[in-house]
This record gives structure tokens, sequence and C-alpha cells, in this order.
């Protein structure tokens, strides 16, 4: 980069006589705003899946959707309390993201360290979205929380002395991460869980169960879930459980791009369901795009394997092709700028040199230390054929974390009464413009015990709703139709990396709009878990792209190439809904 010219120094003579300071200048005006265009058309989405009618029902006190570090955590409280808990989950019990989750979960566990630098760090990483009560009950919560996930049987990385080890992550300025196995922290929080939840005879763990949609009764109040549950009646042999509160805890999105660090689960049923449901979302547009996740040649597309920011937090640097480090000078942490930064700068990097990646050199942290500090990604990268002792390693931004989701209170209350949601699927405010690494975990474990503790005080009342006022809406076709080819959900993701992925813009996002419009008819077409899924894909990937369009600003990591900087009047959340008809709306709520 050329330093600026400085000017001639003006010739020495007297002083000029005091006079009065000239009248302050207006700042320089902002570049001029491109004209607005009208918001493209958006596909009419699904009100209620085509399912066939219930073939038979149960009760419970209160469905649990999903089996990932918030679904495992709020049944364990709820039982604690006493309530009889069922938790379905999609696939198998550890399907989702939590086991995949590498370099740890943030928590003041560090006398040098406060809750009040947490905080900073959250609400700064969160540009401005973040809801401050939400961030204070999380940095003062958290770290009892952990205690009792270590009380609950994990096993955390410890010094020989016996205390915790406690690594930095991007955007925070302590040691404050507690991991396990090195980087394989999601892998025993899982396993703690699941052991912690096989003890409970009580607790009732239904796997392979896709929940189609909510129920509601005549009031709008959820009372219940419709589930697909293979191997029970016919393919579409659909089942019904009635509770008097449901959880929603059904994880991320990220499977609505084409590369993401989340597994084949992560389809967004939760914010779909929510909706269908009559459900406020809310931050949508604020997708986390994880700057280093493995690029190596034959990774391919879907879920690629995450090269966690630890590294980074350890001492490996980012470079360029040229071996240069390009995030020196761009942010005071440099390569522990927060993920937006970092992911931002790599992908500017990698559109200027035309390749597909930039590179992690991790090779001055010594084979040794590597292999011990981390396992997992070490042998990732050699089954990719690259050794990271010897070789930098080809990186690359993929989706990774959704920072909004269904909008909830602090007791993790929707909008609509009997309905929570808890975890990645909900958006509690923690999280704002952009998640701070690493506390994503942390959110799950607060809210999951804040959410058994209102429905213990408030839906233990609540009498189950009765079979025959279960809210029967419309499906959208009746009938059976064949389901979407999987070529329509490639088109899908394609159509999302290319116009609502790290790099975003108003004639980018049309013309992912226009696709969507394009692909609705085949992807909600059909019955079973595959065009189920599909539904729910187009309709977040429908809300993800409105929201991204009406959101006229760069902010958090929401990256708008023709709206390069934050707008003040942009401090505000878009709140989503779905009509009756299907039409999806948006309205603006101030900060
Ligand atoms: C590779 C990777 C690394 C990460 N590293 C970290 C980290 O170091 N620290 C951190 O704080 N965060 C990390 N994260 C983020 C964190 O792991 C997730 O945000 C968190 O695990 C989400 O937990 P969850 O319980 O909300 O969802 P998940 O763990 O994803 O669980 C969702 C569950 O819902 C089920 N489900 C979904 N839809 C349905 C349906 N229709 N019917 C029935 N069941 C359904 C799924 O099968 C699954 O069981 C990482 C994420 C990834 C992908």
């Amino acid at each position: 980069m050329c330093s600026p010219r400085l000017p001639a120094p003006p010739p020495l003579s007297a002083p000029p006589p005091l006079s009065a300071p000239p009248p302050l200048s207006a700042p320089p005006p902002r570049p001029a705003p491109p004209p607005p265009s009208a918001p493209p058309a958006l596909p009419a989405l699904p009100v209620r899946l085509d399912a066939p009618d219930p073939g038979w029902v149960e009760t419970t006190d209160v469905v649990v959707i999903g089996s990932g570090i918030a679904g495992l955590t709020t049944a364990l409280h709820l039982r604690a309390a006493g309530v009889h808990v069922t938790v379905v989950t999609k696939v198998n019990v550890d399907d989702g993201s939590t086991r995949w989750a590498q370099g740890g979960i943030a928590a003041v566990l560090d006398p040098r360290d406060s809750p009040a630098a947490h905080e900073a760090d959250t609400l700064a990483a969160g540009a401005g979205l973040c809801d401050p009560v939400a961030v204070r009950l999380l940095v003062t919560e958290g770290p009892a929380r952990i205690r009792e996930l270590i009380r609950l049987g994990a096993a955390f990385d410890r010094h020989p002395d016996g205390s915790l080890m406690l690594t930095r992550e991007g955007g925070h300025h302590a040691d404050r991460v507690v991991h396990a196995g090195g980087d394989a922290t999601g892998a025993e929080v899982q396993r703690a869980l699941r052991v912690a939840v096989d003890r409970d005879p009580w607790i009732r763990l239904v796997e392979h169960a896709l929940v189609v949609d909510l129920l509601t009764d005549r009031a709008g109040r959820v009372g219940g879930v419709t589930l697909h549950v293979l191997g029970e009646g016919s393919p579409d042999g659909v089942g019904a459980i009635l509770a008097r509160a449901v959880v929603l805890a059904t994880g991320g999105m990220g499977q609505v791009f084409s590369t993401t660090t989340n597994p084949a689960v992560s389809t967004g049923d939760g914010v779909a369901l929510a909706l269908r449901a009559g459900a406020v979302v809310t931050d949508l547009e604020f997708v986390q795009f994880h700057p280093t996740a493995l690029a190596a040649p034959a990774s391919g597309a879907g879920q690629q394997p995450l090269v966690s920011e630890a590294l980074r937090g350890e001492g490996a640097w980012l470079v360029d092709g040229d071996g240069m480090r390009f995030l020196l000078g761009q942010h005071e942490l440099a390569e522990l700028a927060p993920r937006d930064v970092v992911a931002k700068a790599a992908y500017r990097v990698m559109r200027e040199s035309g390749t597909g990646h930039v590179w992690l050199d991790a090779r001055r942290l010594g084979g040794d230390f590597l292999a011990r500090r981390f396992p997992t990604i070490t042998a990732i990268c050699r089954a990719a054929g690259i050794d990271p002792a010897r070789q930098p390693i080809p990186v690359a931004p993929a989706a990774h974390y959704a920072s909004g989701g269904v909008r909830t209170d602090r007791s993790g209350r929707t909008t609509v009464p009997g309905l929570y949601a808890c975890g990645e699927v909900a958006c509690t405010g923690v999280h704002g413009a952009n998640r701070l690494a690493s506390n994503s975990l942390l959110e799950a474990l607060v809210f999951a015990r804040r959410i058994a503790t209102d429905v213990v005080s408030s839906a233990g009342a609540t009498s189950l709703i009765d079979v025959g006022e279960l809210k029967r809406g419309a499906p959208l076709s009746s009938g059976r139709q064949p389901g979407a080819p999987l070529g329509h959900r490639v088109a899908l993701q394609r159509a999302m990396t290319a116009g609502a992925g790290v790099l975003r813009s108003a004639e980018s996002l049309s013309a992912a709009a226009g696709e969507l419009v394009r692909l609705a008819g085949p992807l909600t077409a059909g019955r079973g878990t595959g065009p189920w899924e599909q539904a729910n894909l187009l309709t977040v990937a429908t809300a993800l792209v409105a929201a991204g369009y009406a959101r006229q600003e760069t902010r958090g990591c929401h990256w708008r190439e023709d709206w390069p900087e934050p707008d003040p009047a942009g401090r505000g959340h878009l709140c989503g809904a779905l009509r009756p008809d299907g039409s999806f709306s948006l309205v603006w709520e101030r900060a």
C-alpha cells in the first residue's frame, strides 16, 4: 500500500493574528446510496406441510424437539423439576451440530477475568443489536451452568494442578474458553448429556422422528406436534404428541447454503415450524460464515470440516498465496478479530487472487503441539492429505451459525403461547448482528434452564388440548405428489450461496429470490422426510433473502457490497412472520 504524500511544509513567517475560529464545516457527505429498487417477488410458502392426519396420538408434559445441547439440557432441567419429557429427534440422538463443536464454551472462570469484560466483548461482536439484558444474563449465569455440566460428567481439559485450561478465541480479550479432548468439546458435551439422559427412565427419547408441524388450539396456543417416526406404519405415516408446552431445539440452518460446517440435519426446520405456527422470527439475515472451513480439493459440497479458530488463538496465521498475513493492519486483533472481519478479509483475498481458498499456517506451532492440542484437526487434515506441521492448510469461509432465529424473551418464550425456543434455533438477543465465538453452547446452557423454570411455573397449570380441538389448517396441496428430485435442493443451496452468502447486494439477493420463486413449486410438492425438509429449506431461504434485502447496510455478519457502511437508522431488528396466505412479511423494530 502507498503511504499518502505529505504536503510541502509552509514557509516560516510571523504567526497570524488571532481571529475567530472558522465555522465548523459539515462532515463530508456519505457516498450517495444506490437508488432503492422494488423488493424482489418472493415465493408463497406453505402454511402447513402436506401430510396425512395423525394415525396415533400420545401425551406427555413437554415435547422437546431436538437432542443437541439445547434439547438435552432442557430435558434434564425439566426432569429435575419432576416434569415428564419426550425428546424427539430427526435421526440419531448425536446427529446435530453439538457434537461437531471444537473450540469450546466461553465463560468467566478465571478470577482475573470478569463478567463485565465478557459482556463488553459480546456486545462489541453484536454490532449494536444485542439485547444488553440478555447478554448480562448470559455472562453472569454462564459460569454456574458450566459447573453444572462438569458435575453432570463433562470432562474439560485441565492443567496438571487440576485447574481448568482456558483458551482465547476470536473477539475475546481474555482466556475464557473451556475445551475438552483438545478440540473435541462438542463430542464430550454431547456424550455427557446423553449419558445423563439415558440414566433417566422418565425422559422418553424418540429417534428417527421428524416433527412435521406444530399443533395449535383454537386460541392459537401450541399444544403438541405432528411427527413422522421412521418404521412406524407407512412411509408417510404420521402421529401426534400432545403436550402442555413444546420446546424447539432444532439447531441451525446451514444446509440452506452449498458449503457449511453444519451437519445434514441443520435444515432450519425449527424456524419454519415456528413461522407456520404464527411465531415471529428475527435477525435471520445475520448468518455467520466461519472463515476457516477446510477447503481441500476433495472436500466437495455439503458439510465441511471446521478448522477451529482456537488454532489461531494458539498462534496460527492466516496468509495469502504469497505467505503474507493479510489481517495485520486490518484489525487490532489481527487473526483473532471477530469472525465477520476475518471471513470478509479472506473472501476479498480469494476474490482478488481468483483462488478458492486462503491458507492457515500453523507450522510454527510444531507437530507435537498440534497433535496433542488439536488431535481432531490434525486427523482431518491428514485424511485430506495435508500435514499441518509441514504445510499450510487451505481454508475458506462456510455457513456456520445462525445468529437470528425464532424470537424469544428472556425465559425462552416465543411470541406464540406454549412454544419455547432454545439454542441455535432461538434468537434470544445475546448475539445481535454477530455471535461471539463459543457463546452459542453457553447460550443453550443458560436459556435451557430459564425455559425449564418458566415451563414449570407457567405451563404446569395448562391442561392438555383436546384432540378434537386441534386446529387443522388445509395442507398446501392434497393428495400424493412425487417429491422434488434432489437437484432442486442443490439448486436452492447454490442460489443462496451465490446471492445471500458472504457477499450480498440488491442484485444478488434479487437473483436468489427469483430462483426461489422458480423452485418453489417442486420444493413444496410431495410427502416424506425429503420433501418436508425441502419445504422448510425454501421457507428459511425466503425469509433470509427478504431480510437480507431489506437491511440496506453492512452490519455484523451481514455484508452488503452496495451498502458498505453501517447505517445508524439500521440499529433495529427485522421481524418476520408468515401470513395466512403464505406470504412472508417483515417489520422493523428499533433496537
Ligand atoms: C463444526 C462446528 C463447530 C462449532 N464449534 C463451536 C464451539 O466451539 N463453541 C460454540 O459455542 N459453538 C460452536 N458451534 C455452534 C454450536 O455447536 C451450535 O450452535 C450448537 O451445538 C447448537 O446446539 P442445538 O442444541 O441448538 O442444536 P443441534 O446440536 O444442532 O441439535 C439440533 C437437533 O434438532 C434435531 N432436529 C432438527 N430438526 C428436527 C425436526 N424437524 N424434527 C425432529 N428433530 C429435529 C436434530 O436432529 C438435532 O438433534 C459449532 C458448530 C459447528 C457446526
